[in-house]
């Protein structure tokens, strides 16, 4: 035990039967119940695709893209992880295929392999665990979670299973494997049916691993005789080790739920990790504030529909919901969230007037032409109105160019990136971002990550954040046009709340004559989580609440 204690440990979360089981938010629950008990933990993700980052990736088909601090495009599930852990991860905690495949041949164009032959095993797994260690190394991890993307049984992600057996194999004490798999519950028959994981567990088996622990997600509480089933068909040492993950209200019940289950006590055993308590006291404080909230909040999300893909709006906009769920809570509000299709209000202008029953409107971020001339008139609809107003990026820029062609009269006033040739270019692109194009460089070279950025004093956005510097992340290539500061501030009573001095570039706008009206060029969602609940969002949805009153 004395010598296995300051070695660092790895847990590999690994999907069985189906995606989209929560693997994410088992994973980040997992490392909160370790953080809980003062154990330095962190989450990271492998991603199987070939893309070197989720930047060029349509949100529809990937879902959100989530913006590290250091500007690193990765999966959603990153957000997840900062969101339990409470903190801020780097581009160090995430890789996809395409990323590892790129290092190792630039390493080998190198002479980096000293003339070996370079083969897809063992220097492909080596080079995922090389990533692996340099995360825990970064980040002086205890333990590190880390998060095999795809469902076992498939073959994208075969080679990071052989990097985690490689690291089994090495150090059968520092490796635990949890499977989260889902045990269907089929009508016509009435029982919860546990083959399919006993076939997934197969499939592992055939990667060389077996699963440690087995998290079984379905709609009821998995029963005894099943327990038994799984411990005795799937190998676990013991019946407990099928942990019961049955729905719950929220994903930020999913860790104290799998604490009641033992799950974080058997990890320590099974790591040989001292043992210690959790302690859970301010999240369950957050869960149960959560759970107080009856009283509603009407918030209409206004942007265009994706009607395709795999992946739906939710999905694509994850931070955006859980940031505005979190403020909702500590308004002491029960959320309730409408998506509204701008397009609709394209074909029929006047059905604008229905968002008049809906506390608070957002724009979130976007790309393209479609809808926006339906989402800039939600944004007329709120200023003159008075409804509370919080617009993400697109939501910001688009308020902007609204204002410019109501209040200023600049008939054809646009963002560029809809109208490159519009009179007034409101919205423009910057030289470096004119050259990109012209180039065709679109993967990682929009304006990226965090950059620091001076508040306004006495103004709203200031008395939400109560700083005078804060740091945001962006993701975004155009930006609004110093040239129009003047006017927008003379004649639409725009305040300029939030300039990044460094560049000289407005990141927050905010208007005098209005109960809430806030435009920011950054993504404050990214920031946002259960034990810190961002600034704006409480300030947006403390506003939307006296506004229903
Ligand atoms: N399309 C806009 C830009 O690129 C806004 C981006 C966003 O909302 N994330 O500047």
């Amino acid at each position: 035990m004395a010598n296995t204690k300051k070695r660092p440990k790895y847990i590999f979360v690994v999907g069985g039967v189906m995606s989209s089981v929560g693997k994410g938010t088992v994973a980040s629950s997992i490392a909160y119940m370790l953080q809980s008990r003062k154990f330095r933990a962190t989450a990271m993700k492998i991603d199987p695709y070939v893309n070197v980052d989720a930047g060029t990736m349509n949100p529809t088909e990937h879902g959100e893209v989530f913006v590290t601090d250091d500007g690193d495009e990765t999966d959603q599930d990153m957000g997840n992880y900062e969101r339990f852990l409470n903190t801020s991860l780097s581009s160090t905690n995430y890789m996809t295929t395409g990323r590892v495949y790129l290092s190792v041949i630039e390493r080998e164009r190198n002479l980096g392999y000293a003339g070996k032959c370079v083969e897809v095993v063992p220097h492909i797994p080596l080079e995922v665990i090389n990533r692996i260690r340099r995360a825990q190394r970064k980040t002086k991890s205890d333990v590190t979670i880390i998060e095999i993307g795809g469902t076992i049984g498939e073959y994208q992600n075969i080679l990071f299973l052989e990097a985690a057996r490689m690291m089994k194999l090495a150090n059968p004490d520092d490796v635990a494997v949890v499977m989260v798999s889902y045990l269907p519950i089929p009508s016509v028959i009435g029982e919860m049916k546990t083959k399919p994981t006993q076939t997934a567990v197969r499939s592992l088996n055939s990667a060389g691993l077996n699963a440690d622990f087995i998290i079984c997600r379905s709609s009821k509480l998995l029963d005894a005789p099943r327990r038994a089933k799984l411990a005795m068909m799937c190998n676990l040492r013991d019946a407990d080790d099928a942990i019961s993950a049955p729905d719950l209200d929220s994903v930020y019940e999913v860790p104290l739920w799998l604490e009641e289950q033992g799950l974080g006590k058997r990890i320590l055993e099974r790591l040989k990790l001292p043992r210690r308590q959790p302690e859970m006291r301010q999240w369950k404080t957050f869960v149960g504030r959560s759970k107080k909230a009856k009283k509603e909040v009407k918030i209409a999300v206004v942007g265009k529909y994706f009607s395709t893909g795999k992946f739906t709006l939710a999905d694509s906009y994850i931070s955006v919901i859980e940031a505005l769920k979190l403020a909702s809570w500590y308004n002491d509000r029960k959320p309730v969230l409408t998506w509204v299709d701008s397009e609709e209000y394209e074909r029929h202008p006047k059905k604008v007037s229905e968002l008049a029953q809906f506390d608070g409107i957002l724009v979130p971020g976007g790309f393209g032409t479609r809808g926006i001339e339906g989402i800039m008139k939600a944004i007329r609809f709120a200023r003159e109105k008075k409804i509370p107003y919080f617009g993400l990026c697109y939501g910001m820029q688009l308020a902007c160019v609204e204002m410019a062609r109501d209040l200023l009269d600049l008939r054809g006033a646009h963002t560029v990136e809809a109208n490159p040739q519009s009179p007034h270019p409101i919205i423009h692109l910057n030289p470096i971002q004119k050259r990109n194009i012209r180039q065709n460089r679109y993967g990682g070279t929009m304006r990226l990550g965090a950059y620091d950025c001076a508040i306004q004093k006495g103004t709203k956005t200031w008395q939400a954040y109560k700083s005078v510097t804060i740091s945001e992340r962006h993701r975004h290539r155009y930006e609004f046009n110093n040239e129009y500061m003047k006017p927008l501030a003379e004649k639409a009573g725009m305040i300029f709340s939030g300039m990044n001095k460094d560049h000289n570039l407005v990141e927050i706008i905010e208007l005098k004559d209005h109960p809430w009206f806030v435009g920011v060029q950054f993504h404050p969602e990214f920031q946002s989580a259960p034990l810190k609940p961002h600034p704006l969002f409480l300030g947006f949805v403390a506003a939307a609440v006296r506004y229903s009153k």
